[in-house]
């Protein structure tokens, strides 16, 4: 074997690519893995708020978006948040749950870099960077990129989200190189852009509340902040990922309030404001716009007395407040999405090893296959399960 010779070929040294690189290494193939970065781990490294969420305690495959919502299941269910903490737990790396499950590192996301590099060490893994991987040759079964060549290729470069972290839409061009379909791609944990009527809220950026955001029949309870070009916050971002243009997003900005809260507030505080009213559940002045909002030219009802209106009135009010329906006219795009939706179709893949049934010898994982997890976690557990299914594959053939 030459230098320049190996096993296999891994494009990206992102989650997917070097736990890929280190089961297959680990397993005893010879694993070279190309990026054009200088450096491992980009992504993992800006994850997180710098502490890298790394895995979701309730990940299962129905968190994941897929047009085949049962692929990522064999991967997911054979490679376990469980093993993955139990690594994590031998390089002595502190972590702590944060909410619903997420898993975050005590100190940097620099550490789970650290430690990834290790176990691709432990398989001595060789590593290619600031590399381009230019045009791509395949004959007599084997791949030849940047001088180099193997009889398998596994496409780890993720999805074109934060362009300005290096991230390309390069798996899609190496997919159709090779015949293999796409789901289109698209921008999702992504913001949410406001516009005509609803621009008004933007006077709102920086205010957030807890409320139940829907989309179609899917919704998620977390909180959702008021952005100077729209919506954002945790319960947005898991939103947009179901979220189609021309629809609505339907925010309730009451999940706790009883049936008739308005009703109640009146009959024991007669003389409160509905605005006064509003605030004790919302932020004051998300509770004004809304107020604002809901009274249109006619009247300021924000300051008119409860006991001087119907009861009737109240009850429209309090549903208008529990299913408030935003039209967003768009997203804030790549730059901005966490993750990309859609990509290689996983009809063309083996959900055991990832391999390519057209294609032997070509790989996906990761991001750049069409399954797309939920925030919190979700999305690198995909990354090392379907990176160590790749690895192990490639030990296999
Ligand atoms: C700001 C932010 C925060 C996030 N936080 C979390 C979190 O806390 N928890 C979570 O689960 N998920 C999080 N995600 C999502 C997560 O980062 C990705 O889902 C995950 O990194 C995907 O792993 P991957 O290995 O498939 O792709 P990537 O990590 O994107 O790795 C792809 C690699 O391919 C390389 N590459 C790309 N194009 C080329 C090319 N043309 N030539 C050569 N090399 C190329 C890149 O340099 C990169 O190293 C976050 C994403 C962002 C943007």
């Amino acid at each position: 074997m030459t230098s320049s010779t190996y096993d296999a070929i891994i494009l990206g040294a992102g989650g997917a690519g070097l736990m890929c690189a280190a089961t297959a290494g680990q397993l005893g193939r010879r694993v070279l893995v190309m990026d054009h970065a200088p450096e491992p781990g980009r992504k993992i490294l800006i994850s997180g708020g710098g502490r890298c969420n790394f895995t979701n305690i309730h990940s299962a495959a129905d968190r994941y978006l897929s047009a085949n919502p049962h692929f990522a299941k064999s991967a997911l269910g054979r490679y376990r948040p469980a093993d993955f903490i139990a690594l994590v737990d031998r390089y002595g790396i502190a972590w702590h749950e944060k909410t619903l499950g997420q898993l975050f590192c005590d100190g940097s996301a620099r550490d789970i870099v650290a430690m990834l590099m290790a176990e691709c060490d432990r398989g001595q893994v060789d590593f290619a960077f600031s590399t381009d991987i230019g045009e791509i040759g395949h004959a007599d079964g084997r791949f030849h990129v940047a001088g180099y060549t193997a009889p398998a290729l596994v496409i780890a470069t993720g999805g074109p989200s934060i362009p300005k972290m290096g991230a390309t839409g390069i798996a899609y061009d190496i997919a159709r190189r090779f015949g293999l379909k796409l789901v289109e791609p698209r921008p999702a944990l992504v913001p949410l852009t406001l516009g005509g009527e609803d621009v008004l809220f933007r006077d709102l950026s920086g205010v957030s509340a807890e409320v139940i955001a829907q989309a179609g029949k899917t919704r998620f309870r977390e909180a959702a902040l008021f952005t100077h070009r729209g919506l954002s916050g945790p319960a947005i971002l898991q939103i947009s990922s179901y979220w189609r243009p021309h629809t609505p997003v339907e925010i309730n900005f009451t999940p706790d309030a009883p049936e008739d809260w308005l009703c109640a507030i009146k009959r024991d505080k007669p003389k409160a404001t509905l605005k006064g009213a509003v605030s004790m559940r919302l932020p004051d002045r998300l509770s004004l716009a809304l107020v604002e909002r809901l009274s249109g030219n006619e009247a300021n009802w924000g300051l008119m007395p409860l006991a001087d209106m119907k009861d009737a009135l109240l009850r429209q009010i309090g549903a208008r407040l529990g299913r408030w329906a935003f039209q967003p006219n768009g997203t804030e795009g790549y730059a901005k999405a966490e993750v990309t939706l859609g990509g290689i179709s996983t009809a063309e893949l083996s959900q055991r090893t990832m391999e390519a049934t057209k294609v032997p010898g070509l790989y996906a994982i990761g991001e750049a296959v069409d399954v797309t997890g939920w925030l919190g976690g979700y999305n690198f557990q995909w990354a090392w399960a379907s990176g160590v299914a790749a690895g192990q594959g490639l030990a296999a053939r």
